[in-house]
């Protein structure tokens, strides 16, 4: 087993040093400006692919960083604690996973080095449908082959960056539900360029926060026969190896939004003087932003075993999820002592406390519910009957 320490390494203090003085050069103003005009962050997601920390989690060999999930955790993390927004670019950290671990050589070569020099994005992710939600084996969008290429139909709802991706990663039905064993088989992969594609439609969805989500169609997409990732058939299973990653990486964005909370709600709540004392100094202010304090040092805690056991190489899935919940729940909790503590001014644009709260709640819901993290842990941890 390799290092199950808590403490950063002096690399690690560095790298979160570095990452959070690029964002300091993105003020509030940046990122407000964008929430209003629901607007990517072109601009900083540059700076950060051009710094090399986008490409973190890419090995060497195909011109990335080399670094661990730990690493790439810190690096959302500061993101968000520094008060933006790294839903804009998690995703090509969790679903490059896919490329590496089950693409051929072919494909990590011709699109690794593109993706960790920025030449090429990969932030798109195609797999919830308005007729499946949370229950994915039943998504309706089907790939059938036909020669050298694969026939796309069907819709995606929610699928984020996809405007401002060169290249999405998509999962479809290439063997009809009621021919395959198990609901999982015959569900498969594939790495889209989405350049050009003939017959493919996006419909930008105004949504509560700046995420650049949209709904997708497909209509009869001809995509070539090499987009296929791994095995055909197996993509539910490939998919399943990168939630790991996904719950631990987007439990960092929460750690973040929590702790930007936290340092925001103090610094007001210290200063602020109603009735001749600072509003801090009452318990009915101080004992909210604490507990929320507290419950972000916990899953940071469960947060870093996830991370650490999954760069170890050892199964990691109960910790991961567990991270992925406490941590949304830690932010929304110290969403909500923020806002409080903030009174009217937290209601208020120019504090950028409403903004925040908008972009945290999302973590309750996505990528994963709590309520599905709940059920796993129910019955994957606890041994207890499922409930689906
Ligand atoms: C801003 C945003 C961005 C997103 N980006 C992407 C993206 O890039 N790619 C992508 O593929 N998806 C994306 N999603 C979709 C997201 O992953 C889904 O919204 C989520 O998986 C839930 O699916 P659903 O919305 O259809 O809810 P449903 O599956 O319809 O569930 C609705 C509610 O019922 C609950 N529920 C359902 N079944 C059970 C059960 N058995 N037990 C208990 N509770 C249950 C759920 O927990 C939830 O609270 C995004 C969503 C949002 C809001």
């Amino acid at each position: 087993m390799k290092d199950m320490t808590f403490t950063l390494t002096e690399e690690q203090r560095a790298l979160k040093a570095a990452v959070y003085e690029l964002c300091k050069q993105y003020p509030p103003e940046y990122w407000r400006e964008l929430d209003a005009k629901r607007e990517y962050p072109d601009a900083f997601i540059n700076e950060l692919t051009k710094a090399g920390y986008l490409a973190a989690l890419i090995p060497h060999e195909y011109g990335g960083a080399g670094l661990g999930i730990v690493e790439g955790g810190l690096i959302l993390e500061e993101i968000n604690r520094s008060g933006g927004n790294a839903g804009a670019c998690h995703a090509q950290m969790y679903i490059m996973g896919t490329v590496l671990r089950h693409g051929s050589e072919a494909q990590k070569n011709g699109y690794l080095p593109k993706i960790a020099t920025g030449e090429l994005r990969l932030q798109a992710f195609g797999v919830t449908e308005p007729n499946s939600g949370s229950d994915t084996t039943k998504l309706q969008t089907t790939a059938i082959k036909k020669g050298d290429r694969y026939i796309v139909n069907g819709q995606k709802m929610f699928i984020s960056r996809v405007l401002q991706s060169d290249l999405m990663l998509l999962l479809a039905r290439t063997t009809p539900v009621d021919q395959v064993v198990k609901k999982t088989d015959g569900l498969s992969v594939f790495l889209v360029d989405i350049r050009g594609l003939k017959g493919f439609e996006v419909r930008p969805l105004r949504m509560m926060m700046n995420h650049s989500t949209n709904a997708l169609f497909f209509d009869n997409v001809e995509i070539p026969a090499d987009s296929l990732i791994g095995q055909e058939g197996k993509g539910f299973s490939y998919i399943l190896d990168g939630m790991n990653a996904e719950r631990i990486l987007v439990a960092s964005d929460s750690l973040g939004d929590g702790r930007w909370f936290i340092e925001k709600a103090v610094a007001y709540s210290s200063q602020r003087v109603i009735f001749g004392r600072p509003i801090g100094a009452n318990q009915g202010v101080q004992f909210p932003i604490a507990k929320a304090h507290m419950a972000i040092e916990a899953a940071d805690l469960m947060r870093t075993k996830a991370a650490k056991l999954f760069d170890a190489g050892e199964p990691c899935g109960p910790e991961a999820n567990m991270a992925k919940y406490l941590a949304a729940e830690a932010a929304w909790d110290a969403g909500n002592a923020c806002i409080d503590a903030h009174g009217g001014y937290g209601y208020a644009e120019e504090y950028d406390v409403e903004r925040k709260f908008r972009e945290a709640r999302l973590y309750k819901t996505a990528p994963i519910n709590n309520n599905l993290v709940m059920a796993y842990v129910g019955e994957h941890v606890l041994g207890m009957p499922r409930s689906y």
